[in-house]
């Protein structure tokens, strides 16, 4: 089983309400099992309902935020361990290493923003860790259908495709997290 999965999504508070009974699901779901929450430490939209969920099921949730964006994205003072640094970089290097796995659920230009770092930096080779993509709604559609396209005009492989796993539903997620080895 996975011991820590990283989850990018939402900071904004405006998200569909599914979104967030997925990401409640999936909080609830990972303490359950004893996956540790690695995230951006914000208290705010999917990002601090997760946690929150974690937390109020006894899980394990750690977060890592910035100091100038302490105020702005409301740092969770009720986690396991919230880490505060200097830089956007020191934080998503520490986002990235802390997890077996990436979880990537909606979200807008930061979610994307770690989500494209997860995928290039596989497949450099940096890292082999699972990246899972929770497609409520077709959410990441016109996305992955962007990268087919990127790939039909021959500016990137086809392989990219193999270095994600698109998930329908919280509970695919759940179930995929309870196949992976404990250290990938
Ligand atoms: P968003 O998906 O835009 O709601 O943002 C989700 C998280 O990504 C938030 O914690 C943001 O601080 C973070 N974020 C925003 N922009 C970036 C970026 N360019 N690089 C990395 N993270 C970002």
């Amino acid at each position: 089983m996975t011991a820590n999965v990283t989850v990018y999504c939402s900071s904004s508070n405006n998200a569909p309400g599914e979104y967030f009974s997925a990401a409640e699901h999936i909080g609830q779901g990972l303490a359950r099992r004893n996956i540790g929450l690695v995230y951006g430490g914000g208290k705010v939209g999917l990002m601090g309902c997760i946690a929150d969920a974690v937390m109020r099921n006894g899980g394990t949730a750690r977060g890592i935020i910035p100091r100038f964006l302490e105020q702005r994205e409301l740092a969770h003072h009720g986690l396991s361990e919230l880490h505060i640094v200097e830089t956007m970089h020191e934080r998503k290097m520490m986002l990235a290493e802390w997890g077996d796995a990436f979880l990537v659920l909606p979200g807008g230009f930061g979610t994307i923003d770690e989500l494209m770092e997860a995928i290039t930096w596989k497949h450099l080779g940096h890292h082999k860790k699972p990246i899972l993509l929770l497609n409520i709604n077709g959410f990441w559609d016109p996305l992955t259908g962007f990268f087919r396209e990127i790939a039909s005009q021959k500016m990137a492989s086809p392989d990219y495709a193999k270095h994600y796993t698109v998930c329908s539903s919280a509970d695919e997620v759940l179930g995929l997290l309870d196949a992976l080895p404990a250290s990938v």
